[in-house]
């Protein structure tokens, strides 16, 4: 059986409190005739708003955290904090973060470790650029981020990581991933993951696909045995198309 499906909404820099408030109210409202043991539903706006999100009936996410818990980091928020505000998830290693801030497999690395060490649970992002594809590296490319990224990572059970696969090339371009190249990828992620975790663990964690997603190409996306759900970037910021994503997935679950 395939693990419970996940719609994660990433809000990247939009949508202050008083925005995210507003739409955390009218998610929780029309996820009301949604049942719970069919999808989980994840949003992760910016740190500022996670407080006015409210979340109920879905889970909240943060979108980069620090590994450590206090100290002089000017600009950071740690796990602890996260957790003190009950925020149950935090994306790690978007390929924003690693183009644009700097983030390396090595703090990708640390910043899961600090997450589970609170109970937070890591959507970890892997993918690879589009030369990298090109060139056919792209299994390596993405065997060696998930490598390194669970160096010396354990697990109590598989719902505790998610893996977000999410081709640099696909994100925000409109250019979605094919359904069959997604799944060749999910796939060569779950090898790993069960060569890392075991089979029953490394079985059933959740494999996200993420990358221009919509209402129109999210069926043909969740047709494929190792997609488990999908990190939506641009279309999660309206509320009626993230609904009719987690809608569409929610129907397709017994
Ligand atoms: C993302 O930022 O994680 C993402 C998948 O963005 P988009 O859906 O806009 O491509």
């Amino acid at each position: 059986m395939k693990p419970r499906p996940i719609v994660a909404g990433n809000w990247k820099l939009n949508k202050g409190p008083a925005e995210a408030r507003a739409f955390g109210e009218a998610l929780a409202g029309r996820l009301g005739d949604v049942p719970r043991s069919k999808v989980d539903v994840i949003v992760a706006p910016p740190f500022v708003s996670l407080p006015a999100l409210k979340p109920q009936g879905f889970f909240s996410g943060a979108q980069d955290v620090y590994w450590e818990d206090k100290g002089a980091f000017t600009g950071e928020v740690s796990p602890a904090m996260l957790k003190e505000i009950g925020v149950d998830y935090c994306i790690v290693g978007h390929s924003e973060r690693r183009q644009l801030f700097g983030e390396t497999d090595r703090t990708v690395n640390l910043k899961v470790s600090a997450l589970l060490a609170k109970g937070i649970r890591p959507i970890l992002c892997v993918g690879e650029k589009l030369e990298e594809r090109k060139a056919g590296i792209m299994y390596n490319v993405v065997r060696f981020q998930l490598s390194a990224g669970l160096f010396d990572v354990s697990i109590k059970n598989p719902e505790d990581i998610v893996v977000a696969y999410e081709p640099v090339w696909a994100i925000g371009t409109g250019n979605v991933a094919t359904p069959q190249q997604a799944e060749d990828m999910h796939e060569v992620i779950r090898q790993s993951l069960e060569k890392r975790f075991g089979i029953d663990d490394g079985g059933r964690i959740r494999i996200l696909y993420g990358g221009s997603v919509n209402g129109d190409n999210i069926e043909g996306l969740m047709d494929k045995d190792q997609i488990n759900g999908a990190l939506v970037g641009g279309v999660s910021l309206d509320l009626d198309k993230f609904i009719s994503i987690i809608n569409l997935i929610a129907k397709r679950e017994k």
